[in-house]
């Protein structure tokens, strides 16, 4: 370990103020921690945010969901208005980590979350991601986990979170706080692409912490699900994974909303699966005809190829658990 300094924010003056300083924001400590501890992240001071109020779960008037950024993720996961409305987030809180882990790691950590990728963790590897301009080790090396959507020629790494892909198919939000006040922005433009700066994950600057997310209104009954496929059954991240939310009304499918995880450097959402969907009945024939377009424009390395085809039987399985249909 190296020198830093540790301080336990009272309220969000004092935590901004810290942040803005360039402390470190650390609530659940999951994901930083082993971060340091390989020295991949060295920040010289941490800001402790778990002490502010950002632990409620609301619906307001108008049905908007609301999770505190340092809600934990089992709570979240068990929370009624979160299981009842939502399945998709409760199972992908679920299929997530160790439920020790999840005891301990927020929301608002869990969409912070950096990359699995072990060239990133390795800090004698090149790794345009934790050191810019150094290069990719993975392109040459070892990827079968990485992604095959979203990708550029300076990174390939995939997203690890379970969460943000339900989260990126219900078109969540990210309330953010700073010194300059606060702001919203959708996940799906919070989560950034590598393009030529992987380095930049989020859009968050200098101070920001996020303060919930939130998950729009949408048409009731919303019947959703998540499935992740990995390599063993718990402990493990997605190799693909299917948000999927699907609303009907006599028979015909009127909402359809589709993200899938595992393959992408940032949870995608597949627009080309969700416009075949709307206005069909359904029947296997529509999964399969949805699903096919689930990897249009994957740019898969040799060693991660099998996840074109792993995808779409993924997004398929997943539409016809939900969807039901013969
Ligand atoms: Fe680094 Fe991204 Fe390449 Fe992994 S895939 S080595 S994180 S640049």
């Amino acid at each position: 370990m190296y020198p830093f300094t540790f301080m336990r924010a009272s309220d969000f003056q004092e935590a901004l103020a810290a942040g803005s300083s360039g402390g470190r924001y650390i609530a659940g400590g999951t994901s930083l921690l082993d971060l340091m501890r390989e020295t991949v992240e060295r920040p010289g001071a941490l800001v402790d945010i778990s002490g502010l109020p950002l632990r409620d779960i609301t619906v307001n008037s108008s049905g908007r969901l609301r999770i505190g950024a340092l809600v934990r993720m089992a709570e979240a996961a068990a929370h009624p208005d979160v299981r009842g409305t939502y399945p998709v987030v409760s199972q992908a809180l679920e299929l997530s980590a160790s439920a020790q882990l999840r005891n301990m790691a927020t929301i608002g950590g869990n969409i912070m979350q950096r990359t699995r990728c072990p060239y990133f963790r390795d800090v004698t590897a090149a790794c345009n991601k934790r050191a810019p301009g150094s290069g990719c080790s993975a392109r040459g090396g070892s990827h079968r986990s990485h992604a095959i959507l979203a990708t550029s020629e300076q990174c390939v790494a995939a997203h690890p979170s379970d969460l943000a892909v339900a989260l990126a198919a219900l078109d969540a939000s990210v309330h953010l706080l700073g010194p300059d006040g606060e702001r919203t922005v959708r996940l799906a433009d919070f989560l950034l692409r590598p393009g030529e700066t992987p380095d930049r994950e989020q859009d968050i600057d200098l101070g920001e912490l996020i303060t919930a997310v939130e998950i729009p209104v949408h048409s009731r009954p919303l019947k959703s699900g998540y499935l992740k496929v990995r390599d063993r059954q718990s402990y493990e991240f997605a190799l693909t994974s299917a948000a999927v939310c699907l609303h009907l009304r006599g028979g015909v499918i009127r909402t359809a909303k589709v993200a899938a995880g595992g393959v992408g450097t940032v949870p995608l959402k597949l627009p080309a699966v969700e416009r075949r969907l709307i206005g069909e009945r359904p029947s296997k024939r529509l999964w399969a005809e949805a699903a096919a377009r689930a990897a249009d424009g994957a740019r898969p390395l040799p060693g991660n190829r099998f996840k074109v085809e792993l995808l779409k039987r993924t997004i398929e399985r997943q539409l016809r658990v939900v969807g039901g249909g013969e």
